[in-house]
Formats: C-alpha cells, sequence, structure tokens
C-alpha cells in the first residue's frame, strides 16, 4: 500500500507523536491519569487496591491483561467510583484534553455514560454540564489547538438509552456530538434499544454503537441494519465476513460489502482489542487486512489507562507491525476526521488548516 509513498520508512515514535492525530473512540472512566485517582478517592475515602500512583497504574494494567473479563470490568469500578462529583467530573474532563494535547491529538470525541456518574445526586444535565466545563477549561488552555466534543453512552444492558439518547439531542449545540451504547454485546444485541436509535434518526442526529468486539456478525449486522448506526466501535469481527484464499483471492460477503461500500467507518482499537483477546497480537490484527482492502480504518486508543496506550503509541506500533510510513498514517487521520460527528465545513477546515499542512511539515 505505500507503493506510492515518497517516504517509504517507519517514523520514528517522536514523529508520530507530532503528527496531528484524531480520535473517535476514548472513554473518559478509562483514560484517567492514576496520580489524579489516588487523590480522588481520598477526598470520598474510596478504596483502592494500591496506594501509590506508579503501582495503581500497573495494577489497572495487569487487570486488564489478566484475560478475566470480571478483572477488566472491575477496573471501571474504581475510576467511576472517583466520578461522581461536578468537580472531580470537571478535574477528569480537562486532565484527559491536557493528556491529548500533549499525544498530538488535534480532535477527538470522548465518550462516557452519564448514568454511571449519579450515584452522589448529580442529575444527568449537571453530569453532561461537569465534564464539558472541563473540556472547555483544557480546550481554552491549549489556544486553539484541539477541538473536543463529547459521546453520551448508554449501557447496553440498562433501559435508559432513550433518556440518554434524549439527553445527547439536548445538548448537541453545547458540545454533544452524538451517541453511543456500549457494554457487553452477547445477550443484549443493539435492538433492545430501536426505539432510541430511531429517535435520534428522526432527529437528525448521529450515533456509534460498540459492534463486532467479540461478538460476531450478527451485532454488526444488527448496530447496521436494524439500528441505523453512523459508525461501528470497533468492528473487527466484519473480517468473518471476509474470505482470503490461499491464492490470496479475496471475497467480500453481502455484509462487508455493504460497510466498505458505504464507507461505514470502523473504530478500531488494536491495543485493547489484544487485552480482551478479540485479537491475538498487533501483527495479527484484523486492521492490516482491513487497511488494505480500503475498509473506512480509524485508530483508536479505547481506554488509555487499562491499556497504558496513547494515539502516538497505538499508531506506532501499527508502524512498526505492518510497515506503515507517514502517509499510512496521514490516511487513517483523514478517514477519522471525515468520520467524526462535527459539522461537514468543520471537519474540512481541520483536514486543510491542520492535518494536511501537519504531516507535510513532517514529511518535508
Ligand atoms: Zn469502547
Amino acid at each position: 500500500m505505500s507503493v506510492t509513498d515518497p517516504e517509504p520508512t517507519v517514523p520514528t515514535r517522536d514523529q508520530v507523536r507530532q503528527a496531528p492525530k484524531v480520535l473517535l473512540h476514548d472513554h473518559l472512566d478509562g483514560g484517567l491519569r492514576p496520580a489524579t485517582i489516588i487523590e480522588l478517592a481520598d477526598e470520598v475515602h474510596h478504596e483502592l487496591p494500591a496506594g501509590d500512583a506508579e503501582s495503581l497504574g500497573r495494577w489497572f494494567a495487569e487487570a486488564a491483561d489478566s484475560g478475566s473479563l470480571v478483572r477488566y470490568l472491575e477496573t471501571f469500578d474504581h475510576t467511576v467510583a472517583v466520578m461522581q462529583t461536578g468537580p472531580a467530573l470537571t478535574r477528569v474532563a480537562r486532565e484527559c484534553v491536557e493528556d491529548l494535547v500533549a499525544d498530538g491529538v488535534v480532535y477527538a470525541e470522548v465518550r462516557y455514560a452519564p448514568e454511571q456518574h449519579v450515584t452522589q445526586g448529580l442529575t444527568l444535565d449537571e453530569v453532561v454540564a461537569a465534564v464539558q466545563e472541563g473540556f472547555e477549561q483544557a480546550t481554552e488552555a491549549a489556544g486553539g489547538r484541539i477541538v473536543v466534543r463529547q459521546l453520551l453512552t448508554a449501557m447496553r444492558h440498562q433501559a435508559r438509552s432513550m433518556e440518554i439518547a434524549e439527553l445527547s439531542v439536548a445538548w448537541r449545540d453545547r458540545g454533544v456530538a452524538g451517541f453511543d451504547i456500549a457494554g457487553a454485546e452477547a445477550g443484549y444485541p443493539p435492538t433492545r434499544h430501536l426505539d432510541a436509535f430511531e429517535y435520534l434518526q428522526r432527529e437528525s442526529s448521529h450515533f456509534t454503537i460498540h459492534a463486532g468486539e467479540a461478538f460476531g456478525l450478527p451485532s454488526i449486522w444488527q448496530a447496521i441494519q436494524w439500528c441505523g448506526a453512523d459508525r461501528l466501535g470497533h468492528g473487527v469481527r466484519i473480517v468473518d465476513d471476509i474470505t482470503v484464499a490461499d491464492d490470496g483471492t479475496v471475497t467480500l460477503g453481502r455484509l462487508a460489502a455493504y460497510v466498505r461500500d458505504m464507507r461505514i467507518p470502523l473504530e478500531m482499537c488494536p491495543a485493547s482489542n489484544v487485552q480482551t483477546g478479540a485479537a491475538t497480537s498487533i501483527a495479527e490484527h484484523p486492521i492490516g487486512l482491513l487497511t488494505d482492502l480500503r475498509f473506512r480504518v480509524t485508530v483508536n486508543t479505547d481506554n488509555r489507562l487499562m491499556s497504558q496506550t496513547s494515539m502516538t503509541a497505538e499508531m506506532h506500533s501499527l508502524a512498526e507491525a505492518f510497515g506503515y510510513t507517514l502517509t499510512d498514517l496521514r490516511w487513517f487521520t483523514i478517514n477519522a476526521m471525515k468520520s467524526a460527528f462535527l459539522p461537514f465545513d468543520e471537519r474540512l477546515a481541520i483536514i486543510d488548516e491542520v492535518i494536511k499542512p501537519g504531516y507535510a511539515a513532517l514529511a518535508g
């Protein structure tokens, strides 16, 4: 795929860090700084599995890496527990954006489930307002180096998706770009929340659905053909509808062909998939095949804390595994920006005024 590339070398980690990057799939409760968790836990007397930032960071990574879904999910109990007040949410949101700026991210959509942050009495509106406050503080401090939007997530095993969909529409001109559902796929198909998706479609609103991460094609098929998802969260299992013969001939099933033909964006999160077992390694991650086949592939972090990752780390590891050049990374980045839930003219402005000049400067 790099035949016409004028600079066919794998970029250094520092070059990748400097390159403008776009992030569409990042969980606010999966990206806290360990030191912040410790301070916030202290304030609310929440007991943590480790007492200093370094060992706590390691605990998160090990629990997420353990191969046990129970232990993986337990990590979120601790982050969500310390995100139950307005000031705590604002701080976490502000630091999230500061970390993304330092990582060279120029546009981000950060998601979380408001319904998980109301145990201490906040209303859903107050949760969204507190997060928005943090995003605005940090974007202002960054002086225009980043644009950030919220995505509001509903938990697929709960029954509040309609309420959260209405919340995302109520906030759409004040920092919320769209809606998502997340949580265990097996047993909780997206069609369970059809009323919420139909409401969003009537409202001309945007949404993505976590689908095809661990669970297979039926989940992707429902997300697109029943629910009308604009993008797929992960979507890795779309490879189950693609066959590669021994002679290299590739055949796409109808669903895979539809996803590619309609340019439906795949929010791929390689490091996270390796941790949860949805892929065996970065080198064997389906992102390589899907990129070769020119699906609308985007690269994302999912949970920066649990996966000890960043956009720089994700892109650099892909470059090392697949030999991707800056031209390839630019392709992922423009794919992501084209797929953002931002108005078309604003997307175009970031592509033309930030991403293209940024990569041109690095190549030069
Ligand atoms: Zn996710």
